[in-house]
């Protein structure tokens, strides 16, 4: 069994805690708007293609430098591909490493299931609560990623959950508040981290020749992302507060 990859990083610091190798997974079925990773869409645009066991090495090289963190494997949409993931997470369980998937929850199916088996922690992205909003946003149903999540909480899975904040898509305040009262019901929920919008994918769509819409979108202010953690954290959310 192969995987096909389109890159791996070793010390990354912005998916999941501490310091992690982090393997970015080719193909996804979502078209985000905002996705700065246009790049990965295609699975025939991978870049590398390795065995579960042959990934497994790379990660077990840097072992020193991510004990305090671990091995998260984005994408792309990493469930893609879940019977390569599952292994190489089983993989990094089996020698005492951290494991997290950073995933749209879009794909929710048995051998996902399996997947999570394996994974210590899931970094969730949900991109808009109202469905026709989201479906602008991402091009597909958001109803599968909402049954991703109450299986987490089944689970108790610990969760942190993402949010992207883009100007005119994502930024309606009735729309934040309804995001977070429907987050606030989970009890497994660690962190939740606001993104705010930027402009800085834009080199990729131009190189994949696609059209960017948001080409011209503005990011949001200080004022906006401020205001938008204060509506997540009037619900109990533990928003990390990371744009004061
Ligand atoms: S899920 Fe991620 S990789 Fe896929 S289109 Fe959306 S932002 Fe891009």
């Amino acid at each position: 069994m192969k995987g096909l990859i389109h890159s791996f990083e070793s010390f990354g610091t912005k998916d999941g805690p501490g310091i992690r190798f982090v393997l970015f997974m080719q193909g996804c079925p979502l078209r985000c708007l905002y996705c700065h990773n246009v790049d990965t869409w295609n699975i025939k645009d991978y870049k590398k293609e390795l065995t579960p066991e042959e990934t497994f090495k790379e990660v077990f090289k840097i072992k020193n430098f991510i004990k305090t963190g671990g091995i998260t494997i984005s994408g792309g949409e990493p469930l893609t591909q879940p019977d390569f993931i599952k292994e190489v997470f089983r993989l990094c369980k089996e020698n005492g490493i951290h494991t997290a998937l950073d995933t749209s929850g879009y794909i929710f199916t048995n051998r996902a299931k399996e997947v999570l088996e394996y994974v210590d922690l899931v970094l969730l992205d949900i991109k808009h609560i109202n469905p026709e909003k989201y479906k602008v946003l991402t091009s597909v149903n958001l109803a599968p990623t909402l049954k991703f999540a109450e299986y987490l909480q089944e689970i108790n899975k610990p969760v942190w959950l993402r949010y992207v904040l883009v100007p005119g898509y994502s930024d309606d305040e009735k729309d934040l508040h309804e995001w977070a009262k429907y987050c606030s019901k989970f009890t497994n929920v660690e962190r939740v981290d606001i993104l705010p919008f930027h402009q800085m994918g834009t080199p990729k769509w131009e190189m994949m020749k696609r059209t960017y819409v948001l080409k011209d979108n503005k990011t949001p202010t200080k004022e906006e992302i401020i205001k938008a953690e204060d509506i997540f954290a009037s619900y109990g959310l533990p928003v990390k507060l990371t744009n004061r």
